[in-house]
């Protein structure tokens, strides 16, 4: 059991400053269980807790796992330099939680993105020692043969690599569209592999990180959920 003062916990929610969580309690905007909490020390078990500010129901999560349907023209970056970032189309909580994305989209790149406020779950999920495959769905400029699906698999060279890059899984969907599993997660590596096979992608998206698929999840683009405890295990 996790006992914590009632304006640690609105912070620790994302509500806003330690500042501005006590003057919503003394303003009486707290409600826990139909009674509203006027005093920011009253230590609460977090276990379960549930508060209602401003109407709003927020339900405690000591730490957040959510996935997004990245649209395009969306930076992953921290500090975005041409597009917005990605926390600008999320809750206002999640930038004060201080949420980052598993891994990086290119700001054209659409489909699954995982983010999270735990750095142990980030970082395990973004080690190279983790082969946790991801499948991309690419547009491409020139039609797919089955020569290319043949180099894809076969390896190809990639100037700053010191050997050949393969994928470990490809197939044609269509004339126009390839669908790539990669283990790795090099920089714009879908987009430099197809290059190096003599195409190039006109667009792309990552519909799967392991067993966890954008499909499953049916987010719209700019869509996002919650991950529950068994989905986040799916990706273990
Ligand atoms: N490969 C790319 O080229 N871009 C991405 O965004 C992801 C994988």
């Amino acid at each position: 059991m996790t006992k914590l003062s009632l304006d640690r916990i609105l912070q620790s929610q994302g509500v806003g400053t330690r500042k501005y969580c006590r003057t919503l309690i003394d303003d009486n905007e707290i409600t826990i269980n139909g009674e509203i909490i006027n005093d920011y020390r009253v230590k609460l078990d977090t276990d379960g807790l549930v508060f209602v500010l401003f109407d709003e129901e927020w339900i405690y999560r000591e730490r957040v796992y959510i996935a997004l349907h990245k649209p395009p023209n969306i930076e992953c970056s921290r500090k975005p330099s041409h597009h917005p970032g990605v926390l600008s189309i999320l809750p206002e909580e999640f930038t004060w939680r201080e949420l980052q994305p598993v891994g990086r989209l290119d700001h054209d790149t659409t489909g699954l993105l995982l983010m999270s406020d735990d750095g142990s779950f980030i970082h395990a999920q973004s080690s190279p020692k983790r082969h946790v495959p991801k499948i991309y769905v690419a547009t491409t400029h020139d039609p797919v043969t089955p020569e290319l699906v043949a180099q894809l698999l076969g390896g190809v060279q990639l100037n700053d690599e010191p050997a050949p890059l393969r994928a470990i899984s490809c197939k044609m969907i269509d004339e126009q569209h390839i669908e790539i599993v990669l283990e790795q997660g090099k920089y714009h590596q879908v987009k430099r592999m197809l290059v190096a096979a003599g195409n190039h992608c006109v667009a792309l998206q990552r519909t799967a990180i392991g067993a966890m698929t954008l499909a499953s999840l049916a987010l719209e683009e700019g869509d996002w959920c919650y991950l529950t405890p068994e989905q986040c295990a799916l990706l273990a």
